[in-house]
């Protein structure tokens, strides 16, 4: 029978009717059922990261293998628990590739850790699209704080903390956090240019905007993350590469910089954002911050972003707080907690030095959302501070990891990290018959090719390993400035033979790249499970499989 009954007019009518003839209950189960199925997927969980070590690094199915293990259609009737949990196991677990498995050292990491997991449990329970701070003053007030501590944690300068005109939000990706940014970039210099124009009337500020914005360029290193190319055309803009030059290690210079912008302006084009990064994704270069503020200064109307997606965590050692100070130089900087700094997907942090500059591109205030504290001026919306307008409770899972390891245990941490990547250098230098190492390791990352054939001296350049005075890493940029081609694609050919089988094996995970015309194996152990029992198999199959190939080949 339907809750409600036809009238004789034909409309339906609720008077007089059972309403709730619901079988489900509203919270989908009871208390105790919870209670019970909550527990059991806890004990599940733990087990799941006890036995992580022995489960493949990686899945072996086949593209639509998961249609073929469900039903086409949606069940009926609901289902119980104990059924849905059942196939956890036996669905997903198949399809699922293990990135807290201390085999996986590809990518970069994304950690999980329990207190970050109980933190997303807490922001499930709490649930609310926290856009406005009276939608759950904690909410707000929290990420304010601890995006407060971050800062002081990692060193920043003081213009990022909220106590100024700066402080932290918390985005989704550090994707998000460029293409934000990257508006409040294009929205501050087509305002600085409307007011040196001196234009004022509404029509001829509309129309000179769209001018404008056609001419705007975005820059990026061309080992900056591909998000700066993308938030370029998310945000309708042009988008130029600087090309980080080899010799450099594949940091861009004030030098790179300023010939881009001047070429650039003679075309009658306005640079107006600019992406620069402590960790590439390929080689975790670091751009050259000195030289860059030195130009940067006769373009202040250039918004430049710090990514500091991964490399963003060893900030937390005060070793590295002379790069911090650096930040200076940034209008916006962003690092992802989920990646290095142990805190489950998503929680990455965006510090702009003037929040004014985020607010006056993304706030807009319909009549619904206002309201007396919005209006008052005394609270932070954070959807002024975003692209979305709802907001998830991430500031939880960040509270609650700072708190349970301190600024001494996330030290340990990296220092741990930075520790096995350290080993994993030195093995591989250990073995500089079989291997090269392309870029000094930095961030817990070694980036290594393989010699096209057994010999003690590097191939790539004919620079000589036996005679050549530079750090064994420094050998392989080019001396002199032809790269012989044929032995270049030789290495280049067996380090993708040798890539092509560790991956097709799936024991560990690992990524392989291309810098500067070089096919390279990127290796970075940086999971909470990370240990040195896995560095050292990791080299010793890199060693098998190398030659194996070698063996092959000739
Ligand atoms: N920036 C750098 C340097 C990265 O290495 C990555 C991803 O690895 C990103 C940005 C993109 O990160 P996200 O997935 O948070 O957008």
């Amino acid at each position: 029978m339907s809750g409600s009954q036809s009238n004789t007019n034909g409309r339906s009518s609720h008077l007089g009717t059972a309403l709730d003839e619901r079988t489900v209950p509203a919270m989908g189960m009871s208390g105790p059922e919870f209670r019970e199925a909550a527990t059991s997927a806890i004990r599940e969980i733990e087990q799941y990261y006890t036995d992580l070590p022995s489960r493949p690094v990686l899945p072996s199915v086949s593209p639509g293998y998961l249609r073929k293990l469900l039903p086409g259609e949606p069940p009926v009737r609901g289902e119980a628990w104990s059924d849905i949990e059942k196939d956890i196991e036996r669905t997903i677990m198949p399809g699922i590739t293990h990135w807290q498995s201390p085999k996986f050292m590809a990518f970069f990491a994304a950690s999980s850790t329990y207190p970050g997991i109980l933190g997303e449990m807490w922001s499930a329970a709490l649930t609310a699209p926290a856009f406005n701070w009276i939608c759950s003053p904690a909410v707000t007030e929290l990420e304010t704080v601890v995006l407060d501590w971050l800062a002081q944690i990692l060193g920043l300068p003081e213009v990022f903390l909220s106590k100024g005109e700066g402080g932290g939000v918390i985005q989704g990706s550090a994707s998000e956090a460029i293409v934000t940014v990257m508006v409040a970039a294009r929205e501050r210099y087509i305002r600085r240019q409307l007011e040196r124009e001196g234009i004022t009337d509404p029509d001829e500020v509309e129309d000179r905007s769209c001018e404008l914005r056609g001419k705007l360029v975005a820059l990026g290193s061309d080992q900056a993350h591909s998000s700066t190319k993308k938030a370029a055309n998310i945000a309708g803009t042009r988008y130029r590469g600087i090309t980080a030059q080899r010799s450099n290690q594949y940091a861009i210079t004030g030098k790179d910089l300023r010939a881009k912008v001047e070429e650039i302006q003679s075309k009658g084009l306005h640079p107006y954002y600019l992406t620069v990064t402590i960790g590439t994704t390929n080689t975790c270069a670091v751009d050259d911050f000195a030289s860059i503020a030195q130009v940067a200064k006769d373009y202040p109307d250039i918004w430049i972003h710090c990514d500091a997606a991964h490399a963003g965590a060893a900030l937390v050692l005060p070793e590295y707080h002379q790069l911090s100070q650096q930040m200076t130089l940034v209008d916006s900087f962003d690092m992802n907690m989920h990646k290095w700094l142990l805190t489950n997907f998503d929680a990455s942090c965006l510090y702009v030095q003037k929040r004014r500059d985020l607010t006056d591109a993304l706030s807009i205030t319909p009549a619904y959302l206002r309201n007396q504290f919005t209006d008052s001026g005394l609270v932070t919306d954070y959807r002024d501070w975003q692209i979305p307008l709802g907001r998830r409770f991430r500031a939880l899972k960040i509270w609650f990891v700072i708190r349970t390891w301190g600024v001494q245990g996330l030290q340990q941490h990296i220092k741990h990290h930075l520790n096995l990547g350290g080993l994993f250098a030195d093995l591989v230098r250990s073995r500089n018959d079989l291997f090269n190492i392309l870029t000094p390791p930095q961030f817990a990352l070694t980036v290594i090719t393989v010699k096209p054939s057994r010999h003690t001296e590097p191939q790539l350049n004919g620079a000589g390993s036996g005679g050549d005075p530079r750090p064994y890493e420094e050998q392989h940029v080019p001396i002199k400035p032809n790269v012989d081609d044929k032995e270049l694609q030789a290495g280049n050919e067996i380090t993708k033979a040798v890539f092509t089988l560790i991956d097709e094996r799936k024991e560990f995970f690992l990524t392989s790249t291309i810098v500067g015309g070089v096919y390279a194996i990127r290796v970075v152990a940086a999971n909470p499970l990370a240990e040195e029992k896995y560095v050292r198999q990791v080299f010793d199959l890199l060693v098998s499989t190398t030659e194996e190939v070698l063996a092959r080949h000739s």
